[in-house]
Parts: structure tokens; C-alpha cells; sequence
């Protein structure tokens, strides 16, 4: 196992703390209450961090409008040298932060330093972006005009995040925010403030060494109060919002009712289909990394597994066998597979899951339960587990975030496609098949309704290259890659008339 000590590890990071949970004494505006961060690895405490209240909103509001003013007059390359640097600092940084992201999300310390890489990969891919923020030109119809689109900063980004990625969300956000001259408000998850606190603190270094307007990057630690506020807030150009779809759709409303605009990451409910044409090694590792990684806690878990009646019973029993092989325990330690669960609600959320499933029909091939013992004393550590069960379930529509993997059977491609397709949500979905008949069909206008579709790749995770975010339920939005930066900059048609006289369009007089 890994072994560092957390004290270090936050100190490195820049934050104060004492390791019994004393405040961070973080310096920005927070006057509000303290708030204690846990680890679900163990259940130590492991900081206290100050929120910020009402009026902590205001002066971080004013701030980053002032930063804004100044921050729009400098070229996009230099905001990308910006970005290049704080990239840099994340590579410094990668190992305490990695950590810190494992400690008190409790994904494993890989995917906790794989989180890290996404903002290391994010930031360079920004860097390049910053010299390729192109708009169009076009024919003008009338002579002596030229016509031509270009893209000018929003103002003020304002990124509310979900716990499970407490970092990498962010990153992607601010990384194109901030080429694209924009200013950043975050409101990170309650749950994961200590991430958040030493992003703010690796991303204060490059302000300071570059003589940068304070408010470039802004943090609001704080309850969904403030991120209610944030989100209300006409001086906000734009929300981006990566949470579950219960609050989306509230956070969505409340942006349209003001005319501001959204970036909605919300829930998923994925599917892999295995066909009978599959390669069924590349499934079952597909299926189970995709069950089980981060505790199924991620917005691209695999939740559903659609397969091929003639494979079934084969795939059934190999999943079965490999479920039976999976180390459950401390994040940190990296021969564990799976770790906790975020806390004791969404263990409780898991337990009612399984139950609604039974009463509906559900039929656990691999029984799940909370596991006890010294090492799983914080109580967030399940056992994933495995349910044949039918699509229209209630509980199969819903996304249940936990390691909970349904089973469904099918005949044909074009049912598999369906039952795919028949649920709220609509982020990440793939098919395991050799055949290009079937792989064709699914990704064609006939076949998968999600933002994201793979062939022989499970449904778990992206690159951050492609635009990413899902259809339906799962909000519309897209972020990171392709031309996401778009959404974050306001578009502008301009025409300019060289001649000396002024001709109407479509050819009307106006003789004065
Ligand atoms: P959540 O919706 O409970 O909270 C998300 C954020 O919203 C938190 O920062 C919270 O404080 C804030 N919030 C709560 N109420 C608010 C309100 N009324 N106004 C403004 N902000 C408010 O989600 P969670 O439990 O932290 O995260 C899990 C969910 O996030 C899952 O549904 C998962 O699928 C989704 N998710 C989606 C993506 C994606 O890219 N599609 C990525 C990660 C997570």
C-alpha cells in the first residue's frame, strides 16, 4: 500500500491542517461556518474548511468582474501560456493531488492520479486551442462589404461540480473558460472541498508568479444555497453544471429563466450490448471495469449489460467468476479493485436500490451488502453486485449510483438497440461485436440516442479530445474537447462596407 502521510500531503498542496480536523485557515472569502471533510477510506477526519456566505458571494462576485475587464484585453496565447503553466503545476503536483483526490473521494489512487492527468491533458490541449479560437468568413452579397464571424469572451463562467470527479470537471471547464478570456466562479461538491482548496492553490501560484489580476480563478465552498445564487445570478454568462439530474433540472430552469446560457452534465444510465459476434474476453473486462471502477460512482458507469440470448448464459458465468475475484478495500492500496462508496447516504441509496429491485422481479446472481470489518470501519464499502432483471423496471430507468449491474436478455440487434435507447438518460453507450454489420447499425441515425457511442470499448470514461456530455436527461451540454469551447465564448456576425455609398440588403431603396 501506498503510504503517505495526509498532513504532508496538504501542506504540499498548500493547505494548513493539523490532521484532527482544525480549519485549513484558507484565506480567501470565507467567513461562513466550518465544514469537516472525511475520508470514506477510513472515516478520518481529515480537514475543516471555512465556507463562504452571502456576502463572501458578493466580493468574489465584484472580483471577477474587475478581473474580467482586464483579463479579456489579453491575447488568447498569452491566457494559453497561462494555462501551459498551471499544466505544469499539475504535472509538479500530480502525486499530492492524485492522492488527495483518492484519500478524500476514495476512487483508487490510479484513478485519482488518472483524474489528474485529464487537467494535465486538458491544459495542453487549452494551449493549443488558444491560437485556434477561428471564426468564419463569408461572401458578402452586396460589393464593397466584407462579412466575417468572430468569438468574444462571456464574462463570468460559473462551474458547479459533483463529488466524483472533484477535479478533473473543474479543469475542463476553467482550462477553456479561461483561453477563452473568460473569468471562473467554482462552487465545488460540499463533499470533496480539500480538492478543490488546493486546485485554488496550485492555480494561485501561476496568478502570482505572472502578476495576474486576483479573481481569475474564484472558489465558493459552500451548500447549494450559494450555488442556487450562482446559478440566478444575471452576471453569470454561463453555468456549467455537473451534477445529478434531480438538481439539473432545477439549475437548467433557473438559467432559462433569465436568458443565460448552460452547459448541463448530468446523469447516466449506460448500456454495453454483447452480441453474439463479440470478443468476449474484451466484454467481460469492458463490463466489470465499467460496473465496478470508482464504485460505480461515475456519470459513465456501466449500469446495464444487454446481451445476446445465445451468449447469455456464457457471459452470466463469467462475470459471476470475475465478481468472485474482486479485492474490495483501501483506495490507496492499488492491488484493491474497488473502494467506498462516497458515505453513508449513498450506501443507504444503494441498500434501497437492491430492495426496490427485488420487489420488482430483479433475480441477484451476485448478492450484494455492506461489508463489515476493521478495515471497512468507515461503513461506505459495498459489494457490487449483479441482477438479471427486465428494462422497464423502475429501478433499471433510474441511475443508482453504486455498483449495481443489471443483466437484460435479447434476441435481435434491433431490440438490443431499443431497449438501449428506452431510458431517461442518454450519456455512454457501446456495443462488443466483431461484425461492422452490427457495429455500423449502432452508431448509425438507427441506432444509439447517447452522446457518447463506442464500438468494442466499454461505456467508462472519454478522452478528453471529443466533445463530451449526453442526450436527454442527462442535459444536452458538451464539454472538453472538438469545438466544446464554443459554448464558452458569444458569437458575432460583423459586416463592414468599404465603399462610399450604403446599399441595402435585398436590393431596397430608401432614397432621402
Ligand atoms: P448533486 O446533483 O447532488 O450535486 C452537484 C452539485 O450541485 C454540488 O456541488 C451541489 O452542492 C450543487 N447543488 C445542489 N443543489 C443545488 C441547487 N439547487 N442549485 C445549485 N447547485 C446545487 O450531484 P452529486 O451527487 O455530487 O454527483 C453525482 C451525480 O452527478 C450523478 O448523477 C452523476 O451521473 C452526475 N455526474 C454527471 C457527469 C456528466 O458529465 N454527465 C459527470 C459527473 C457526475
Amino acid at each position: 500500500m501506498t503510504f503517505i502521510s495526509i498532513a504532508e500531503n496538504l501542506a504540499r498542496l498548500g493547505i494548513a491542517s493539523t490532521n484532527n480536523g482544525s480549519s485549513t485557515g484558507q484565506d480567501f472569502f470565507a467567513s461562513g461556518i466550518d465544514i469537516t471533510s472525511y475520508s470514506p477510506a477510513d472515516a478520518s477526519q481529515i480537514a475543516s474548511v471555512k465556507t463562504s456566505a452571502h456576502h463572501d458571494y458578493d466580493h468574489v462576485l465584484a472580483k471577477a468582474q474587475e478581473a474580467f475587464i482586464e483579463f479579456r484585453q489579453i491575447p488568447a496565447p498569452k491566457r494559453g501560456d497561462m494555462v501551459r503553466q498551471f499544466g505544469n503545476k499539475l504535472r509538479y503536483h500530480k502525486q499530492d493531488l492524485g492522492h488527495l483526490v483518492s484519500y478524500e473521494m476514495g476512487k483508487s489512487l490510479q484513478e485519482g492520479l488518472g483524474e489528474v492527468q485529464e487537467m494535465i491533458d486538458i491544459c495542453d490541449f487549452a494551449v493549443g486551442l488558444s491560437r485556434q479560437l477561428h471564426g468564419f468568413t463569408m461572401h458578402s452579397e452586396r460589393p464593397g462589404h466584407r462579412m466575417y464571424e468572430q468569438y468574444h469572451p462571456l464574462g463570468i463562467v460559473g462551474v458547479i461540480s459533483a463529488f466524483n470527479f472533484p477535479v478533473a470537471v473543474w479543469s475542463w471547464n476553467a482550462a477553456l473558460a479561461w483561453i477563452c478570456g473568460n473569468v471562473v466562479i467554482w462552487k465545488p461538491s460540499e463533499k470533496t472541498p480539500l480538492c478543490a482548496l488546493a486546485c485554488q492553490n496550485i492555480f494561485a501560484e501561476v496568478a502570482k508568479e505572472n502578476d495576474l489580476p486576483e479573481g481569475i480563478s474564484n472558489l465558493l465552498i459552500a451548500d447549494h444555497e450559494i450555488g442556487d445564487r450562482l446559478v440566478k445570478d444575471k452576471k453569470v454568462a454561463l453555468v456549467s453544471f455537473t451534477g445529478s439530474t434531480r438538481v439539473g433540472r432545477i439549475v437548467g430552469r433557473n438559467v432559462a429563466e433569465r436568458f443565460g446560457k448552460s452547459i448541463l452534465e448530468l446523469g447516466g444510465n449506460n448500456a454495453i450490448i454483447i452480441t453474439e459476434n463479440a470478443d468476449l474476453n474484451m466484454s467481460i473486462i469492458g463490463a466489470v471495469f465499467g460496473a465496478v471502477g470508482t464504485a460505480g460512482q461515475r456519470c459513465t458507469s456501466t449500469r446495464r449489460l444487454i446481451i445476446q440470448e445465445s451468449v447469455y448464459n456464457e457471459v452470466r458465468d463469467r462475470l459471476v467468476k470475475a465478481y468472485g475475484q474482486l479485492k474490495i478495500g483501501n483506495p490507496l492500496d492499488e492491488t484493491n479493485h474497488v473502494g467506498p462508496l462516497i458515505d453513508k447516504n449513498a450506501v443507504q441509496q444503494y441498500l434501497d436500490s437492491i430492495e426496490k429491485c427485488k420487489q420488482e422481479g430483479g433475480r441477484f446472481i451476485v448478492e450484494g451488502g455492506i461489508l463489515e470489518g476493521e478495515q471497512y470501519a468507515s461503513g461506505c464499502y459495498v459489494k457490487p453486485c449483479i441482477a438479471e432483471v427486465e428494462n422497464h423496471y423502475e429501478i433499471v430507468q433510474h441511475e443508482t449510483f453504486a455498483p449495481i449491474l443489471y443483466l437484460i436478455k435479447y434476441k435481435t440487434l434491433d431490440e438490443a438497440i431499443a431497449l438501449q435507447n428506452d431510458v431517461p438518460q442518454g450519456l455512454s453507450s457501446a456495443i462488443m461485436t466483431q461484425n461492422l454489420r452490427e457495429a455500423e447499425l449502432f452508431l448509425s441515425q438507427a441506432g444509439s440516442d447517447c452522446g457518447i457511442a463506442n464500438v468494442n470499448i466499454g461505456t467508462s470514461g472519454a478522452e478528453i479530445g471529443g466533445a463530451f456530455g449526453g442526450e436527454k436527461e442527462t442535459g444536452g451540454g458538451r464539454e472538453s474537447g472538438s469545438d466544446a469551447w464554443k459554448y464558452y465564448m458569444r458569437r458575432q456576425t460583423n459586416t463592414i462596407n468599404y465603399t462610399t455609398s450604403l446599399p441595402l440588403a435585398q436590393g431596397i431603396k430608401f432614397d432621402l
